[in-house]
This record gives C-alpha cells, structure tokens and sequence, in this order.
C-alpha cells in the first residue's frame, strides 16, 4: 500500500494546514520534517533559526499525538530523504505547501520535482498564504489576495493515521550543526498555541494604539502585533489572522454603533491589515524574481557600490558601535532579542546603505541572520528599498538623530541597550559628541573612550549619496528601467488613508 506523505517546512502547525488535511483523508500518512544541512549552512541561517523551528515542531508533535499520530525526523538532502523513506515505504503523494523561499531552497524544490516525476510520485503543492505564482504582472492581484484570504479556515483532523513501522528519527540540536547555542536572552518563542496568544492579546488589549506606536521602539516592543515570528514559521496562517483581524474590524463598528464611543481602533485596525497584505505583496516581488535576493531591482544602479565596501564601517555596523545612538541600541537589541520595529530596521538599513555607503547585500545577510522573523520574500525587497536600488520608490533616507528627538527623545531605549549612555543628559542622548568635555566627564561618557565617536559625519555622507543616486535617477536609461520594474512589480492600489501605498 501506498503512502501520503505531509511535509512540514514553513508552515509549523497543525491548524489551518491544507497539505494536512488532504493527506489524511487519502490514508496512512507520514509526517516528515527534514533538518537540511544546506539550509541550515547558508549565510542566512543562524542558529537562532533553529530554536524557533525546535520549539515550533515541539509543540507541533504534541498536538499530532493528541491525534494519534508522531512527526518523523530527517536530517539530509530532502530528495534523498524521499528517495529513503520510498524504498521501505512507498510514497504516493508528497503533500506541502508553496513556499516563496531563497536560493537554497528554491534549487531543492527543482531537484525534488526531478525526483518526483522520475519516480512516478505526486508532488502537490497546495497555496498557503497570498503569493500568486507564475504572474505575469500585477494586475488583479489585490482582489485575489482577498478573495484567497476569505477561503474558509481548515480544522485539523481530530484523528490521524500514522504510518507504523517507519523509524521516527530525532529532533537535531544546534550541536549537530556545528553551531554555537542560540543566545537571544529577551527573544519571543515560537509554537502554534504562543502564535494565537499573540495574535489575541493584539487584537483585544494591544492593538488599540498600534498605529501611534508603531513607529517608536519605545513603544512598539509591547503595541505591534509581534506576528512576524509566528508567520515567519507558519505557526499562524495568513488567512487566520486576515479573518481574525477582519471580525475584530466589525466587532469594533458594532460596539460604536451601540455606545457611540469612538477608540482609536478602527484606525489601528485599518493600518495592521494594510500591513499583512505588504507582506503577500514583498513576498510576491521575491516570487515573480527570485535574483531579487542577489541583484538589484533596478540594473541601472549596479556598480555604484560594489567596490566601496568599507569592511570596518560594516563592522561598526554590526557591533553597534556607530557613535549614533539609535544606530547602535537597535543593533544591540537585535543581538538581545531579534526583533525591531520596521521604522528602525528600515533605519539600520538607510544608514548602512547611504551614511557608510554599504552594498545591501552583506548588510542584508547580516540582519538576516539577527532577524528571529527571517522572511525572504519580504526581506530582500524591503532591503533593496532602503538602500535605494529598487527604481521604484522614493530615496528615504533617515537621520539617526532625529529619530531619537522623535521616537526617544528621554533615551528610554537607547539607555536599555547603551549602559555607557546612562548618564547622558536627555539634550544630548541624540547627540553625544556635542558635549563638551567637562560634560562628557560629569557624565562619565567620555567620547573615543566610553563610547564611539560617530563613525561619518551625518551630512557630507548624505549629500554624497543624494548627489549619487539622483544622478542615476535622472538618466534615461534608469528612467525605462524603473518603468520596467513598475511594470512588473508596481502596487496597482491607490495610496488608502493610512498611506500605505507610500511603503510599497
Ligand atoms: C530592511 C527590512 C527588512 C525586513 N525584513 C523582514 C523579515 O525578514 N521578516 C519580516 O517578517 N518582516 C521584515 N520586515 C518588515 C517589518 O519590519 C516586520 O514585518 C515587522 O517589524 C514585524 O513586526 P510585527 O509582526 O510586530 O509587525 P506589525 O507591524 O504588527 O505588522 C503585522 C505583519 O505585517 C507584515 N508587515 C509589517 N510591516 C511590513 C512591511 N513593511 N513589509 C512587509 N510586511 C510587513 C509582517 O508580516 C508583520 O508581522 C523588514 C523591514 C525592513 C525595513
């Protein structure tokens, strides 16, 4: 008899799991996650990555045997892993999810659909979230999204057959790969039942001022949605927390129908779902071109930074030891906990790319490996954005210092992360170099010696990089590559009232 085999990537939960529910109304089921040295070895991967898988599949195992059934552990290339469990036990149908991944894991896609067809064995890749493939162009594409997103949410089956007598393997640990253990002491964990906690304590307590708290990392620890992990890993669907969030929108029309009393949530509300569909739609750009990982979006800005890499500049960068402030408690709170809010990642990469003059590609591997929520699809497009490559978007560049007067002006942040800032006068937090010396004494932060002097001046290094880029931008041939690039990836919506379109 033949096999269904579930095999779980991205998409670690049992809940609202289509590849799940169709293998087991087929028969005898094997649920498989493979460990993938290849993966795992890529210059993306850290082994924070690999806690939050653990604790995903940990819990995702427990709630197979409240089904009666077990997860069945590899560790290898999965075509041979296939090919393994196939020569004992033979398999019909591979059942999984589409995933909109990088390199790695696109050229093992290729190599297992070889192995597939050669073999005579289904490979059904069911959609999972609001990523099209196969697009031409982008027409159409928001009234798909939702109408996926509005698809009825699959319950996991309440029992499940298991294939007996296949060995189960085991779970693999950092040391199986030759990491360090994973050292993120504030991090979130991951897990299906800490995603929908999450996800409730968001939309019901939360939420209400999400969109005034979003941009201040004072604040946004606590007031965003904290999803990103939890649909990062699949803990969470996208379509559940559409539909959640969409019932909480009409919950809350309801109640100010019926008490009069307005809150700040439909505003909060209205801007989180504009930022569940950017996802989909940077996922989207990474499916449609996959060399969005490696090359520029718009080819007419290859070349400007290839060959200015400044090794010690990317090193201030990594280490938070800029001399900027805000620069450098992101950076440190990345290490901590693996989490910023956009505003600040969108800062860290503005000011590798414009104020160091950083190609986006090692500094985006860089924040791949700190980011808990890793997600290609959205990471390499966001990355291209911000160093001002795409030659679509608007050059954004963001001034370290004035993010602190507007988003941390008393240093709550910054202190948390920069002990060495502590006694550092609010008038100065943004600042510290313009302190004189009796200052920074009286303060016990002595500039070159306590704490980094800034590594570029602030205003020639962006003036540079504005005179570069809008150099470029005037160009005609620029000008029909970002065109092109419209064309092919351009949002077709009209900016809405949160100003989403300004993002896209
Ligand atoms: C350079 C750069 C790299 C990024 N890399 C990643 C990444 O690897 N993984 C990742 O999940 N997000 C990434 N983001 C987007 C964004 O910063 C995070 O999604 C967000 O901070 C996660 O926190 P949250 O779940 O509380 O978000 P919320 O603000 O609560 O938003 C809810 C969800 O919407 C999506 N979302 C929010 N903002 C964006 C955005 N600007 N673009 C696309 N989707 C968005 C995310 O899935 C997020 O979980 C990146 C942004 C930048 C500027």
């Amino acid at each position: 008899m033949k096999n269904q085999l579930v095999w779980f990537k991205r998409d670690l939960r049992i809940e609202d799991h289509a590849p799940l529910v169709a293998a087991a109304a087929r028969g005898p089921c094997i649920f498989l996650y493979v460990y993938e040295p290849e993966v795992i070895e890529a210059e993306d991967f850290d082994p924070v990555h690999l806690a939050v898988i653990n604790e995903s599949l940990i819990e995702l195992e427990t709630r197979l045997k409240e089904r009666g059934a077990w997860l069945t552990f590899r560790t290898g290339r999965v075509p041979e892993v296939m090919s393994e469990i196939h020569l004992t036990h033979p398999i019909a149908t591979i059942w999984s999810h589409q995933e909109t991944g990088n390199r790695v894991t696109r050229a093992r896609n290729q190599r297992l659909a070889a192995w597939a067809e050669k073999n005579g064995i289904a490979w059904e890749e069911l959609p999972g979230r609001g990523v099209f493939r196969d697009l031409t162009n982008r027409d159409g594409w928001s009234s798909r999204w939702k109408e996926r997103m509005k698809q009825p949410i699959l319950e996991a089956p309440e029992k499940l057959a298991p294939v007996q007598d296949l060995a189960r393997g085991r779970m693999c640990s950092e040391t199986d790969f030759g990491l360090f253990k994973c050292m993120r002491p504030e991090r979130l964990s991951a897990g299906e039942s800490r995603a929908h906690a999450m996800l409730t304590s968001f939309l019901e307590e939360r939420g209400e001022h999400y969109q005034s708290s979003l941009s201040s990392p004072v604040t946004a620890f606590d007031e965003c949605s904290r999803l990103s992990l939890y649909l990062a890993y699949g803990n969470l669907s996208m379509k559940q927390v559409a539909q959640a969030t969409w019932a909480r929108q009409s919950q809350v029309r309801q109640q100010k129908k019926k008490t009069g009393q307005a809150s700040a949530w439909p505003g909060s509300l209205r801007a989180f779902q504009a930022r569940l569909h950017w996802r989909d739609h940077f996922s989207q750009k990474l499916e449609d071109q996959p060399d969005l990982e490696w090359a520029n979006q718009s080819r007419a800005y290859d070349g400007i930074r290839e060959d200015a890499f400044n090794a010690e500049y990317f090193e201030t960068w990594c280490a938070g030891q800029t001399g900027y402030p805000m620069v450098d408690a992101c950076m440190r709170a990345l290490r901590k906990g693996g989490w910023i809010n956009f505003r600040m990642r969108a800062m860290l990469m503005s000011f590798a790319s414009y104020h160091l003059w950083l190609h986006w590609r090692p500094t985006a591997l860089f924040l791949a490996r700190q980011f808990i929520d890793y997600e290609p699809g959205i990471h390499y497009p966001q990355a291209q954005m911000q160093a001002g490559v795409t030659g679509i978007n608007a050059i954004r560049i963001y001034s370290p210092t004035k993010q602190v007067k507007d988003h941390d002006p008393t240093g709550v942040f910054i202190r948390k992360y920069i002990p060495e800032l502590a006694g550092v006068p609010d008038a100065f937090i943004a600042e510290p170099a313009l302190m004189s010396h009796d200052q920074q004494i009286a303060s016990s932060c002595v500039l070159g010696k306590d704490y980094p002097l800034p590594v570029v001046e602030h205003a020639p290094a962006v003036k540079r990089a504005k005179s570069i880029l809008y150099g470029i931008r005037k160009k005609e041939d620029a000008r029909e590559e970002s065109r092109q690039v419209y064309r092919k990836h351009g949002s077709r919506r009209r900016p809405n009232r949160s100003g989403s379109k300004r993002n896209e």
